[in-house]
């Protein structure tokens, strides 16, 4: 998105919302970016309201100066409260309905139609888009391993999954607008392995992602026929941590 259209889109906004997140690739680099602008926007419209979620903010909660709200805590539950209540002028932080998720297929498909073209194929404000159109996918959330330096811990101690019937839905919604590189973002996508070898068989057997590069995160955990199955399913990429 260009300055000028996101100029704009605050303009026209009830609510921003702005995500803090706390990946260790450029971790503080995101997080100052973040929190100006958070600033830009609040000194561009005085009265809009503004949300700052994100790992970082669990992991380490804090106010985030010029948010109206800051979220702490897994926001799927409480996020349309949230917003009501800002645009109402009506939030009590008191009674906030902060309970986690407990059935992961509640939640709809990211609505990856709001993304603009420009995200979607790699650009930004600063750099040119440069890849085929590309997005993320979370099948599963959390991992019970017990690594002791696993910042993950700090904000997810629970293990959520999608059925692997949603999950191939979701894939199928991908192949359907075109999605060529897609990442799964899972923390740890193998730690079921039988799930994640259920997934593959079925991306492969119904051709799901033949057009697709599939990137995704694992523990070392895993087996030959995994390896099979994540290349016969189009996986191009395996980041593993050794644990
Ligand atoms: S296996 Fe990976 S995701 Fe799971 S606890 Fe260890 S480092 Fe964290």
């Amino acid at each position: 998105m260009k300055i000028q259209e996101l100029t704009e889109n605050v303009h026209s906004s009830d609510v921003v919302i702005v995500e803090i997140d706390s990946f260790p690739l450029k971790r503080t680099t995101n997080i100052l970016h973040a929190e100006s602008l958070i600033q830009s926007i609040r000194s561009q419209a005085s009265s809009i309201k503004i949300i700052a979620f994100g790992y970082d903010l669990v992991l380490l909660p804090r106010e985030i100066a010029g948010a109206d709200f800051t979220c702490s805590f897994e926001p799927e539950n409480s996020i349309d409260q949230v917003v009501d209540s800002l645009i109402t002028d009506t939030l009590d932080k008191n009674t906030m309905f902060k309970e986690p998720l407990t059935d992961f297929d509640l939640l709809p498909f990211p609505a990856r139609n709001l993304v603009s073209d420009l995200a979607e194929h790699g650009g930004s404000l600063i750099h040119k888009a440069n890849l085929a159109k590309s997005t993320l996918i979370q099948t599963s959330r959390g991992c019970l391993n017990t690594c002791s330096f696993c910042q993950r811990k700090g904000w997810q101690d629970r293990y959520l999954t999608h059925s692997v019937e949603y999950v191939i839905q979701e894939f199928k919604e991908l192949k359907k607008s075109n999605y060529i590189n897609v990442w799964i973002c899972d923390d740890n996508f193998t730690f079921n392995l039988s799930r994640a070898k259920q997934i593959l068989t079925q991306l492969a057997q119904n051709k799901i992602s033949e057009r697709m590069k599939i990137s995704l995160s694992s523990w070392t955990n895993i087996d030959f026929e995994f390896l099979d199955l994540a290349k016969a399913a189009n996986v191009s990429i395996i980041s593993y941590g050794i644990e």
